[in-house]
């Protein structure tokens, strides 16, 4: 066994701990003061170089002791606006919110990264930095903290993140090279009809009638606009309007994401959903308001960093808990904007484990990990940045 492995294992208490005591204090996107005092205190005891930006991220830097390239690893900090449903012995304090992503098992990972590293610093050749982000859930930590400044002084060679996965089994990595997830862009729709009774639509413009053909019809991007092999998603998420069942609405606002792989076919898409709600409008007699919002972009992973990643878990897992991908994910990371910025991998951990009723999908109110996955994605991670940085 790996003295990384060893280490990673022995300490796994303390960062357990961590991830409890987060998982209790579960704050927002930007909101995550207690959080990351935390962070920034350990990283300051660990003898890191510690800076905050944008508000709530930290930046640790950890110099080893000779000059080499830059590593950064990446962890999320923020909880989601879900009502905790699982009853834990360190469950939630805050009504309403909740760790229902795996983010407090980041953090608490990456801590103990640096905990890792930092024992090791002797033997270090180049650079770590260890970004701890806001906000991943919304509005978006990572494009903020790269627009500080967080890639460059020193410049990020290399960056890797992962995130905790119940589609996984504990003790195994899940990985792909190139895209693996998608662009995530969020639309608001509003038609404006004519109010009126509902005994008399001839005197009216039903909003409501028209909202009815439109999502159907948003439907035939994906159906029948673009190829079958490519890869969209138009999800209306929300349709709000009306008062009573005798009224006729005067205004209906949907909300909804668009998801897709492909840049280009990316860029296509408000033509196409305004085209449509511009030809719906017109057959019904509505008048919109429409915005098209650009989310995060799809993470492309680095096929050499992909292959180096592979190559650490092997090492520490064995073979056969190392898992290739071949497709990517709808879903949506913005690890991707620092991915933009220097080759870069994005790790599925596994810590799916039915025992420990560790089965639910993240965003769930039921949502929790296999902590035993804690002590893996610490010492995966160190293992391929020394791996890295020895190259
Ligand atoms: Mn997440």
């Amino acid at each position: 066994m790996s003295k990384l492995w060893e280490r990673a294992h022995e300490l796994k208490d303390e960062f357990i701990a961590y991830r409890r005591d987060f998982h209790q204090h579960p704050e927002l996107g930007m909101e995550e003061v207690r959080t990351s005092g935390i962070v920034a205190d350990f990283l300051t005891s660990l003898g890191l170089e510690v800076t905050r930006v944008v508000g709530t991220g930290v930046v640790g830097l950890l110099r080893g002791s000779k000059p080499g390239k830059t590593m950064a690893l990446r962890a999320d900090m923020d909880a989601l606006s879900i009502p905790q449903q699982n009853d834990v012995p360190y469950a939630s304090i805050y009504p309403g919110k909740m760790h229902a992503c795996g983010h407090d098992g980041h953090t608490a990972i990456l801590m103990g990264v640096a905990k890792l590293l930092a024992e090791m610093k002797d033997e270090i050749a180049g650079n770590v930095k260890f970004f701890f982000q806001p906000a991943e859930e919304g509005p978006g930590g990572a494009l903020p903290m790269v627009e500080a400044g967080v890639m460059e002084n020193p410049k990020v060679d290399a960056v890797m993140g992962l995130h905790l996965g119940t589609n996984l089994s504990t003790g195994k990595i899940g990985l792909m090279a190139g895209v693996s997830s998608a662009g995530t862009d969020s639309i608001s729709i509003t038609l404006h009809g004519k109010g009126g009774h509902g005994a008399h639509p001839h005197s009216s413009i039903d909003p409501i009638v028209a909202a009815g053909h439109l999502i159907v019809a948003l439907q035939t991007i994906a159906s029948r606009e673009i190829d079958p092999l490519g890869s969209v998603v138009v999800t209306i998420g929300t349709i709000n309007g009306g008062y009573r069942s005798n009224v006729i609405a005067h205004e209906v606002t949907l909300t909804g994401t668009v998801r897709t792989l492909d840049p280009e076919v990316r860029a296509t898409m408000p033509e196409r959903i305004e085209r449509i709600i511009k030809g719906i409008c017109e057959t019904f007699r509505c008048s919109y308001d429409f915005d098209y919002d650009h989310g995060y972009p799809s993470v492309v992973n680095d096929p050499a960093m992909a292959d180096l990643a592979e190559a650490a878990a092997k090492r520490l897992l064995g073979e056969e808990n190392v898992v290739r991908f071949s497709v990517p994910s709808m879903g949506g990371e913005d690890f991707s904007y620092f991915a933009e910025k220097a080759p870069g991998i994005f790790l599925r951990l596994g810590a799916a484990n039915p025992e420990k009723d560790c089965i639910y999908p993240g965003h769930h109110p039921h949502y929790n990990f296999d902590e035993d996955a804690i002590p893996i994605g610490m010492a995966v991670l160190a293992e391929a940045t020394l791996d890295f940085l020895k190259q």
